[in-house]
């Protein structure tokens, strides 16, 4: 196994953090890296740089609504369905829904498609999607401003990255008080600890994108053997199962749990915006990432629109609005100022999007059917 670390670098007193992440997964049996190593470097422009335009809106606008998917958290797309409408007076109609509910609903609408768009969630989804040709192919201008062009965007263009986020652990400082001697988790194995039995809260893979990233990380951090046996024992530490990913955070602030596996800028978001009784800590021998997704849906009934807002949400005045509306995600396009650079600061593995996302339904399914089910999941 080899392992490299992740070191961010701060240039001048800019926002410039280089991730190198990499490190192999642990057994024979795990995947072949399909890409480059995962190099998410997000860097600011140099002083001097001037961010790349904006796409302009074609000269004549003939879509006059817009449907789109949206996986991120309500207030993000609220916001951004607001400042779309602003731009381009185009009326958008969005759903929230989880990433497997996401993919779900996509399949289902295969012969008469709903939505126009398919914005955010973890790829994974959006590799799965493209495999069942739910996706159509689109050659955006706006490529260009790509941080990392080969990690982020999808060979054929089916899909693309709209943002970057890395899983943490949440754990709650009130029930740490009362608990003395015990510590905040800082590996998986912590979470497997007997203070831990019964405290540990996540979402179920089955609806959400951020507890299927848990699991495959999992996987290519220990290998399939091993990474299935350490996940019935997790599975055997937890309070209850989630519907939606960033859910658990909410929850163990509430004092629900004692631990939350969840993005670690939905942690930043309960501490710091909802004043949550906190702690963020990091699994030190890896943690997997995810880079947020973006698609047109095939035989979609607003395709102008839709492209629009595909090329709008690769300029960095649209992925800039994210700390606005309290998601702190960070960029996939330069010219964008990191709202939070020490949550890409820490050991990430090179976690391997294109496997996990052909192997979605079939580790999905084993997880559902072999260790927990999705029945009674809470809200
Ligand atoms: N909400 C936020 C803030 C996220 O970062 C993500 C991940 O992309 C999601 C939601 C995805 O939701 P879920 O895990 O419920 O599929």
């Amino acid at each position: 196994m080899s392992a490299k670390r992740v070191r961010s670098l701060m240039i001048h007193g800019l926002m410039a953090v280089a991730i190198l992440a990499a490190c192999a997964p642990a057994a024979t049996e795990a995947p072949a890296v399909a890409t480059e190593p995962p190099e998410v470097a997000t860097e600011a422009p140099a002083a001097t740089e001037e961010p790349a335009p904006a796409t302009e809106a074609p000269v004549e606008i003939t879509d006059t609504e817009l449907n789109v998917l949206c996986t991120p958290q309500e207030q993000w797309c609220q916001g951004m369905k607001q400042e779309f409408e602003a731009k381009y007076g185009i009326t958008v109609n969005y759903v929230r829904m989880s990433s497997g509910e996401a993919l779900a609903r996509v399949q289902a609408e295969k012969d008469n498609p709903q939505f126009d768009i398919w914005w955010g969630g973890p790829i994974d989804s959006f590799v799965a999607a493209k495999g069942e040709g739910l996706l159509e192919p689109y050659d955006s201008p706006n490529y260009a401003n790509l941080i990392d062009p080969v990690k982020m965007k999808d060979v054929d263009n089916h899909w693309v990255g709209v943002y970057v986020g890395t899983l943490g652990f949440a754990t709650n400082t009130d029930w740490l008080a009362a608990n003395p001697g015990v510590e905040a988790p800082k590996s998986w194995d912590d979470l497997l600890k007997p203070e831990f039995k019964g405290q540990v809260m996540v979402a179920h893979p089955s609806s959400s994108g951020t507890s299927y990233t848990a699991l495959a990380t999992v996987l290519q951090i220990r290998g399939e053997e091993a990474g299935w046996e350490y996940l019935k024992q997790y599975a055997g530490q937890m309070s209850q199962y989630t519907k939606s990913g960033a859910a658990p955070a909410k929850f163990v602030g509430q004092g629900e749990a004692a631990v939350a596996i969840v993005f670690s800028h939905d942690i930043v978001n309960e501490i710091e915006n909802n004043k949550m009784p906190l702690v963020l800590t990091f699994p030190e021998e890896g943690t997997g990432y995810e880079i947020g997704g973006m698609g047109l849906i095939k035989g979609a009934k607003h395709p102008q629109a839709a492209k629009l807002w595909f090329d709008w949400a690769l300029t960095p005045e649209a992925q800039a609005l994210g700390p606005v509306y309290a998601a702190y995600q960070a960029p996939t396009v330069n010219g964008v100022e990191l709202s939070h650079p020490e949550l890409l600061e820490v050991n990430l593995i090179d976690y391997d999007f294109i496997w996990a996302g052909e192997h979605k339904k079939e580790f999905v399914d084993k997880f559902t059917n072999e260790i927990a089910g999705a029945e009674n999941l809470k809200e």
